[in-house]
């Protein structure tokens, strides 16, 4: 929805607590759960991005109408841009699934995903479902659609080019699809045997919008008021979106809280037409499975319903379970039995918890686990007790409102399995992950490690799963939970992920091995270092390593020379040694931490490989100022070149001072983030005219503020286009100019390997002097040439570009190096040779 949500944007809202504090319930909270037990009916809202979803439509759903509400996003959005750090791809992906997640506690609804990989923006559907595999993910859809049994699917989008992405409109097309494919038991018969049945939704409806000059509402569509307020949640449905929506902080969508009617238009899609209602013609009381009485009981229980002692509640949910056991319909005595547990946890004012004191559960180490029950409005409880791998305790007695604890110590195995996200786990393909188990597919993440609570309330026996957390307290933001995960006895990590060697130069680095464990040991490594004593020639060397407790670091120096003058780009993943005692300790990697308040801490397990690039480079001066804008990766690249980076500030920003830089760099979308660049033009210009060079990397003109900046010598307009094929062929419009020659002699391989696309955010009305320095199309399209542009300006250069080089950089990509060398190339130097 990137192109979409523009115009709301620039308020953002503090969540007081953070994601993973254990949520409480209010006496109204409960009320509005009682009153849902009393619904049963679902809705199933599909589209293709974090942030797509419709997030007030999503929060009357599920707190108005008390539906089963779902949201299938079918990326977790890994190629969008990410407002707050420099994560891209696989960790953007894992930052936008837990913001999804946030965004999801707050309005109500539930989140699933396909497998389908965000891989940037594409143009049309066809492009989007060849390159995910269209049957791969329409099976996704069809699963999650079998397994939720929605009664009504709701789209985001149109099928045709007005959904403004490729993505979308795949979404669109799926969605119809998938509505007719899980109704039919020849469609993707295997997972007939995997627990779920043929399922027909009643209808498929489209969502449509009016975003001014894309207004796809209609009269004839179905009209819902999806505004309203809700006196048991103290919110408007506006207001809950709104805090929902701006979970999305990594794309920016902080947004204002609307009040007052807001009308929802539907079209239909497919099924029947309905006139008053989305649930027109289903029946969603309990009349649906045939049992009136069920009905009656809920209405009881409401009735007595004592705000200020839910705990009377208790009995008569109880009973409600034991009842509800006997019906036949699988899938709603499943959802009812479990709302109605969640109930009587509430109700009785429960309290458990199974938390630790450290972050990491380590393999072949030890974890203690602290325990606590607090039956805090006194329900009638029998029997208590826990478990956690070999942990178990029965607890004495449970009185009313004391904490009963119990902490023991488990050891993890060496052999335990690493948390690892159940879409990373196996090797991902072009654009879309595998997940061999299809119990996981659709899930939003993996299930947490959990300790089991069985207790018996009023003479059942209830399983409570509470995951284990590791729990702090920060003197800045209080009590803190996080995930517990496990991972390996020590982390491997070579020092960079990307080693860049020029001809004829050596580099120095050393592979880190961290200890996770305050176990104090020896081990052996033995490792491989292919390029020790030049390109390709095998040395293996070992070397005993006292690993010197938690947090210690050891480093394994190593030397890399490149005699070669070709460029060509290897994997160094020599290492992957076993160095765990006993040898069943694999520990061939490190983990990733991902660490944002907002979410809770990402954790995942990446293989220690790097990239070595053998590259025939040449670079021209050495004195790089760079203007950090949204967060990217190129200042490091730079270094790796052989440039000097110094990080420019405002208050940096004189012509005195940027005299001492060979040129100027502006990081991705600067002019978007840093207003304070309108009142520098002059002195940047100034630069230039002495002799300077400033490279200006892409800037948007829409999603992330107004681009008021000018920014050129000469004026140009950013616009929306992109070149989306990274692989488009690239056409030199200006062969002879020193872009494409001094240093560097760049040539059609220099643009082999590239990823994601080619160029985003692209100028057009370019002023004539300029320079366009390459010509490239997308499939069926026309030629553009305002992906680089260069201009002579006093004694100086300005290269302004659309260009990704802040993901080829960081990928290693040899040509984008050589190409970069020569955009920053002194134009003074360039003369004198
Ligand atoms: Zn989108």
């Amino acid at each position: 929805m990137r192109k979409l949500f523009y115009l709301l944007l620039f308020t953002t809202y503090s969540i007081t607590t953070s994601a993973q504090t254990p949520k409480t319930y209010t006496s109204s909270e409960i009320l509005l759960q009682l009153k849902k037990l009393n619904v049963l009916g679902s809705v199933l809202y599909i589209a293709a991005h974090p942030d797509d979803e419709n997030t007030r439509l999503l929060a009357y759903l599920a707190n108005e109408k008390l539906y089963r509400t779902g949201y299938l996003s079918l990326t977790r959005g890994d190629g969008g841009q990410n407002l707050i750090g420099d994560e891209q791809g696989i960790d953007l992906g894992l930052i936008r699934t837990q913001e999804l997640l946030s965004a999801r506690r707050i309005d109500g609804a539930e989140q699933f995903f396909s497998r389908a990989y965000d891989f940037g923006y594409c143009k049309t559907p066809e492009e989007a479902l060849q390159t995910w595999g269209h049957d791969k993910i329409l099976s996704d859809v069809v699963w999650v659609i079998r397994k939720f049994r929605p009664d009504v699917i709701i789209t985001r989008f149109p099928e045709d080019s007005r959904a403004g992405h490729g993505h979308h409109s795949a979404s669109a097309i799926l969605a119809r699809e998938a509505f007719d494919a899980a109704a039919d038991p020849t469609k993707f018969p295997e997972q007939l045997q995997q627990g779920v049945t043929v399922w027909q939704a009643k209808r498929i409806l489209w969502n449509t919008y009016n975003f001014g000059d894309n207004n796809t509402q209609k009269d004839d569509q179905l009209k819902i008021d999806c505004g309203g307020y809700n006196p048991l949640l103290g919110k408007s449905y506006g207001e809950i979106a709104a805090l929902s929506r701006s979970q999305h902080k990594s794309q920016g969508f902080g947004v204002p809280a609307q009040r007052g009617a807001v009308i929802e238009y539907f079209a239909t899609v497919k099924g029947d037409k309905p006139t008053t209602d989305l649930m027109d013609g289903i029946d969603v009381n309990w009349s649906r499975v045939k049992n009136d009485v069920i009905a009656n009981s809920i209405n009881d229980i409401i009735q007595h319903y004592s705000a200020e002692h839910p705990e009377q509640s208790v009995s008569a949910l109880v009973k409600l379970y034991q009842s509800i056991k006997t019906i036949d319909d699988v899938y709603w005595k499943t959802q009812k039995l479990k709302e109605i547990q969640n109930l009587i946890e509430e109700c009785s004012g429960l309290f458990l918890e199974a938390t630790t004191n450290t972050q990491y559960a380590v393999q072949g180490d030890s974890l203690k686990i602290n325990f606590v029950i607090n039956n805090r409005l006194g329900a009638k409880i029998k029997s208590a007790d826990v478990s956690f791998k070999d942990a178990h305790h029965v607890f004495d007695s449970i009185q009313n409102d004391i904490n009963a604890t119990y902490s023991q110590t488990v050891f993890i195995q060496p052999n335990e399995k690493l948390t690892q996200p159940y879409w990373l786990e196996e090797p991902m393909d072009k654009e879309s992950f595998n997940v061999s188990n299809q119990q996981l597919i659709g899930k939003a993440e993996n299930d947490p490690i959990s300790a089991e609570f069985v207790i018996n309330i009023d003479g059942v026996d209830f399983t409570f799963e509470k995951p284990v957390r590791y729990k702090y307290t920060d003197p800045v933001k209080g009590e803190v939970y996080q995930p517990v995960n496990v991972v390996p006895f020590a982390n491997i990590k070579y020092d960079k992920d990307v080693y860049l060697i020029k001809q004829g130069s050596v580099i120095t680095s050393d592979i880190k091995i961290n200890s996770r464990s305050d176990i104090k040991k020896e081990i052996a490594v033995t490792y491989t270092l292919p390029y020790k004593n030049g390109n390709r020639e095998d040395v293996f060397d070992s070397k005993t390593i006292e690993l010197k407790g938690k947090d210690a670091i050891d480093d394994i120096p190593f030397n890399i020379i490149n005699k070669n003058t070709d460029t060509s780009v290897l994997l160094m993943d020599a290492f992957g040694q076993d160095i765990s005692p006993g040898s069943t300790n694999k520990t061939s990697g490190y983990s990733r931490v991902i660490n944002y308040d907002h979410i809770p801490l990402i954790v995942y397990e990446k293989p220690a490989i790097a990239k070595t690039i053998f590259i025939n480079l040449k670079i021209i001066g050495n004195s790089i100022g760079y203007i950090a804008g949204a967060g990217d990766k190129v200042p490091q690249a730079l270094e790796q070149m052989g440039y000097k980076v110094t990080i420019i500030k405002q208050t940096d920003l004189t012509l005195n001072n940027l005299k001492q830089f060979d040129a100027i760099v502006t990081g991705v979308r600067a002019y978007n983030i840093n207003d304070w660049l309108n009142n520098v033009y002059d002195t940047l210009m100034q630069y230039v005219k002495d002799g300077g060079t400033l490279l200006v990397q892409y800037n948007t003109n829409n999603s992330i503020g107004p681009l008021k900046a000018k920014i050129g010598p000469y004026p140009f307009t950013v616009t929306g286009k992109r070149i989306t094929d990274e692989t488009a062929k690239v056409n030199f419009l200006s062969t002879n100019d020193p872009a494409l020659n001094y240093p560097n002699k760049i040539t059609g391989k220099d643009f082999d390997g590239w990823i994601q696309e080619r160029s985003i955010y692209d100028v057009e009305n370019i002023d004539s002097n300029y320079k366009r320095i390459l010509g490239m199309s997308d499939p069926n399209e026309s030629q553009q040439d305002g992906s680089l542009i260069v201009a002579d300006y006093g004694k100086g250069k300005f290269v302004y570009t659309g260009l990704v080089f802040f993901r080829e950089l960081p990928a290693g990509v040899p040509g984008a190096y050589r190409l970069f060398a020569n955009l920053l190339a002194n134009k003074n130097e360039v003369i004198k040779k």
